[in-house]
């Protein structure tokens, strides 16, 4: 079986502006990187109107390999390219972190990827160098005002903000800075997140325009005074000098799949403390150039799906037109109580134990947010004829839509049958809602998120979280949608809690406002912002010849 990054270097890319022509991208707004990368000016596309219909690609809780989201967005838009739709992929940007990480690369996988898979997954554009260097200005102005003898009278000890970098690095999650005298700074403790974690990431990929990201970059708040007051990025005087590093990272970067269907990839934000999906900018530009639209969120439906649903989609006044829960067999095995190194047998028992949870996710989407939904099972080389048709069956038996799935080995010819469902799903009348109204409390609106979306029994507030929610309310926050930080494996925010659980309660602990981003964060445990490195990183296996041929990336 040929590796990912192998079946990738055999493929031969069209030019970007061949790929630009077909979505008749005039030479003014193409910005080519190289041969085949460019970004789009949105400035140049601006006038044009959405056309395009929106389908959501998200999953049922993952085993922590991942179940194929990705793998299947890709394979879905190469299909619907195939059945001769003008359709635009909308995708996250790789961090650099799983790259040398534990998970790897994120350009699809098999016969279903975005290339060049190795530019995508290293550094790409550059657009998340220039989002440290924004991040990084402003700590560097915040120490500055501190040390020029701080007007604004923060308050050290109340700083929020964080320096940043695009890389596992647990070594510099908490650390002393400003040592060494009076000219060296003034010491405190600080510490630094992983690019994507930074509010920035968010709020570039929030954003609507050049102009947007300026007045949300202002109101980010970087500390609090001695007297409890916020502190903005724009009390600093950062936001001009933040968005000028930014003005090119903000545009979209076009790139193709290996069956030339045009890729849209572009910001990259965490799905726990931050929303998990591509630029809304992205999306509007594909939604303008295509016919179709297929993007990805990220995490299991209960996360992902509900913050691109509440989140991204209030922001940028998006519908969607269909959506699409991968599932595995694997996975719901996994959920049906196979332990990890038996779930390559065949074991139909467990896989039917393990139904609730995809069931509970389709219901969610249907009843919930009212939007037509199809499972697509993402067939895998271990799974049995008899697995893969229990599946189906039972979906079928309780008048789930369902499609086979076989993109990751045969590209988007093993995508028809997805492909087909999803287009007669985007023709049948929906009614999308929230899940919750914005402008109701922060514990309705987590209660709700919890009710329906989890089907817990209620939400508690740790007296620390309910102290919180009192300032936040009363600086103003309380009317901004919520974004949960929860675990990605259980409806629940206990990771052991497989399937469908029952009987639970959600315990918030930490409620914090990104106001840039424009939402309330709800930490429902230690979520971690700067990921370490496993025993064996990947990055010890990749390597590159004097041809700048590049091995070892997965
Ligand atoms: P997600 O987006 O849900 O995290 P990905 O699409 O990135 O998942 O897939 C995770 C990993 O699983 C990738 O390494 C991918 O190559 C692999 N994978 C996905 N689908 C299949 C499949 N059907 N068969 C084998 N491997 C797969
Ligand atoms: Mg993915």
């Amino acid at each position: 079986m040929k590796t990912d990054i192998e079946i990738a270097q055999e493929s031969t890319m069209l030019p970007i502006t061949e790929i630009a022509a077909k979505l008749g991208i005039g030479e003014n707004a193409l910005e080519p990187y190289g041969r085949t990368k460019a970004k789009l000016d949105i400035g140049a596309l601006r006038d044009l109107p959405r056309k395009g219909k929106l389908i959501l690609v998200t999953a049922i809780n993952p085993t922590p390999a991942g179940e194929g989201k990705t793998t299947t967005s890709v394979g879905l838009s190469d299909a619907l390219n195939l059945l001769g739709k003008k359709v635009v992929l909308a995708l996250r940007e790789p961090s650099l972190g799983p790259v040398f990480g534990v998970k790897g690369g994120a350009a699809g996988g098999g016969y279903a990827q975005v290339v060049p898979m190795e530019d995508i997954n290293l550094h790409f554009t550059g657009d998340f160098h220039a989002i440290g260097a924004a991040n990084n200005l402003l700590s560097a102005m915040l120490d500055n005002h501190i040390q020029q003898g701080n007007a604004l009278d923060i308050d050290v000890r109340k700083i929020t903000w964080k320096r940043c970098l695009d890389m596992n690095d647990r070594q510099l999650r908490s650390i002393v800075c400003g040592l060494g005298g009076k000219v060296n700074g003034v010491p405190r403790e600080d510490g630094f997140d992983i690019t994507v974690a930074s509010e920035i990431m968010a709020v570039l990929c929030l954003s609507s325009g050049l102009m947007d990201l300026k007045e949300r970059l202002g109101r980010m708040v970087v500390a609090y005074t001695r007297s409890d007051k916020p502190v903005t990025a724009r009390d600093l005087k950062a936001d001009g000098a933040m968005t000028a590093l930014l003005k090119d990272a903000i545009k979209p970067n076009l790139v193709q799949t290996l069956e030339h269907t045009p890729a849209l990839i572009h910001g990259g934000p965490f799905a726990n403390i931050a929303h998990g999906c591509n630029s809304i900018s992205a999306t509007d530009t594909a939604l303008k150039l295509g016919d179709y639209v297929v993007t990805e969120a990220g995490f299991g439906a209960d996360l992902g799906a509900e913050k691109f649903l509440d989140i991204k989609c209030r922001y940028g006044g998006l519908v969607p037109s269909a959506v699409v829960v991968v599932a595995t067999v694997r996975a719901l095995k996994h959920h049906g109580g196979v332990a990890k190194a038996d779930l390559n047998s065949e074991n139909l028992e467990a896989l039917e134990k393990g139904l609730p949870n995809l069931l509970q996710h389709v219901g969610n989407i249907r009843e919930v947010y009212g939007l037509p939904c199809v499972v697509a099972i993402n067939a895998f080389p271990t799974d049995t004829a008899a697995e893969l048709k229990l599946v189906e069956d039972k979906c079928r038996e309780l008048g789930v839509n369902v499609a086979l799935s076989e993109v990751w080995a045969k590209g988007g010819a093993g995508g028809r049958a997805l492909a087909e469902e999803v287009l007669r799903l985007c023709e049948t009348p929906s009614e999308f809602r929230f899940s919750y109204d914005a402008a109701d409390s922060i514990e309705n609106k987590l209660n709700a998120i919890a009710a329906k979306i989890y089907h817990a029994d209620g939400v508690d507030l740790t007296p620390n979280a309910k102290k919180q929610l009192k300032q936040l309310e009363e600086l103003g926050y309380g009317g901004l949608p919520i974004c949960m930080a929860k675990t990605q494996y259980s409806f629940s925010d206990d990771a052991a809690l497989l399937g469908a659980p029952k009987g639970f309660r959600i315990t918030v602990r930490n409620l914090k406002v990104s106001a840039g981003a424009g939402f309330v964060v709800a930490l429902t445990g230690d979520i971690m912002t700067m990921p370490g490195l496993p025993k064996v990183p990947a990055a010890e296996k990749i390597d590159v010849d004097e041809n700048g041929v590049i091995s070892g990336l997965f």
